[in-house]
C-alpha cells in the first residue's frame, strides 16, 4: 500500500477575485506559461530578474509558503516538482527557487509564488 500523499483538489477556499495570480491561474489575466500539471501552474516573470524566471504557483489559493506547507505538503511537493520540471528545460536542473514570505522580504502578491531563477551563475546579495 502507497503512503505518497497527493494534493487536495479542494482550495482552502473560493479562488479569490481579487488575487492576481488566481486570476492568471483561471486565465483571466494573461500570462506566458511555459508548464502545467494537474496542480500547479508555471509562467513568465512579467519582470525578470535572471535569464530564466519563472514563477510558479498553485492553482489553489494559499497566502504564502508556509500556508501552504501547513495545509497541503503534497501541494508544496507538486509546486517544487514543477519548478524543477521548468529548469530542467531551460536551466540545466540547476536553479534557485525563492518564496519570499511577508512584505518584508519582498513579497507582494499573497498568492505563494515560488521565483525559479536559473539560467546564469547567481550572485548573492538579497540586500
Ligand atoms: P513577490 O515580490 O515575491 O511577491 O513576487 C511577485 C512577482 O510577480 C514579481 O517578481 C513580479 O515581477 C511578478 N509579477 C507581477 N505581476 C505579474 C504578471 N501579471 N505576470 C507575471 N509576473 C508578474
Amino acid at each position: 500500500m502507497s503512503t505518497t500523499a497527493t494534493p487536495s483538489s479542494s482550495a482552502p477556499g473560493p479562488a479569490d477575485a481579487d488575487c492576481l495570480f488566481c486570476r492568471i491561474v483561471a486565465g483571466e489575466v494573461p500570462a506566458t506559461v511555459v508548464a502545467t500539471s494537474e496542480h500547479a501552474v508555471a509562467f513568465r516573470d512579467i519582470d525578470p530578474q535572471a535569464p530564466v524566471h519563472v514563477l510558479v504557483v498553485p492553482r489553489a489559493h494559499h497566502r504564502d509558503v508556509v500556508s501552504l506547507a501547513a495545509a497541503d505538503p503534497a501541494l508544496l511537493a507538486a509546486v517544487v516538482a514543477l519548478g524543477d520540471e521548468v529548469a530542467r528545460a531551460e536551466a540545466g536542473g540547476e536553479f534557485r527557487l525563492v518564496f519570499n514570505t511577508g512584505a518584508q522580504s519582498g513579497q507582494s502578491v499573497f498568492h505563494v509564488h515560488g521565483h525559479v531563477l536559473g539560467g546564469a551563475r547567481l550572485g548573492w546579495s538579497p540586500g
